[in-house]
């Protein structure tokens, strides 16, 4: 396995969108080791998932995991191991929660944007079989931010009020606080 330089926010690839893999392809070798070395970059970097275009690979797969405690986002739910394969996102109703986002093609900084609170997901997994579930919460908000990866999306791109974009450090001294009250409330209507 190979840990993967991950693209920065100017960088073309990341505003390309990604091609879907046919399931004879995804089964390859050639595949097979990038879905590899994209969970272990992921890992790498403490990311809470990881697109196939941040590395380089213009394909439509990306990976989720967030560990408990992760350090980049210690307030996040856990979520296990995750490969989606040519992911598919449709929102359930219209309720939506803000969430305070972060990318790893983003170096130090963080903003606002609006997420579906609910939402359906069909996808591959590594191996080719068809799965479809419905996720919720600040979890659906991770699910989004990777998908919008594969449209040639950033998260800044959704950032409606420019006032909340802020470094790490500060989004540690001022904003926080704040935020885990909000994630507190959302893990408890949702359940994530
Ligand atoms: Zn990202």
């Amino acid at each position: 396995m190979t840990i993967r330089a991950i693209a920065q926010v100017g960088a073309p690839v990341l505003r390309q969108p990604t091609r879907e893999l046919s399931v004879v392809e995804l089964q390859t070798e050639k595949w097979q080791g990038f879905i590899d070395d994209l969970i272990e970059t992921m890992f790498d970097a403490n990311g809470a998932g990881l697109a196939a275009n941040q590395v380089y690979e213009s394909v439509r797969i990306c990976a989720i995991c967030v560990r408990p405690n992760n350090p980049r986002y210690p307030y996040k739910p856990a979520i296990p191991l995750t490969v989606l394969v040519n992911p598919r996102i449709v929102p359930i109703g219209d309720e939506t929660f803000e969430n305070y986002e972060g990318c790893l093609s983003v170096p130090d900084m963080r903003g606002r944007v609006t997420r579906a609170a609910r939402i359906k997901v069909s996808y591959l997994d590594r191996d080719g079989e068809a799965h479809e579930k419905t996720v919720s919460g600040i979890t659906a908000g991770t699910f989004q931010h990777e998908v919008d990866h594969l449209e040639g999306k950033l998260f800044l791109d959704r950032v409606e009020d420019r006032t909340t974009l802020c470094t790490w450090k500060n989004f540690a001294r001022y904003q926080e606080a704040q935020f885990a009250k909000e994630v507190k409330t959302i893990v408890e209507k949702y359940g994530s």
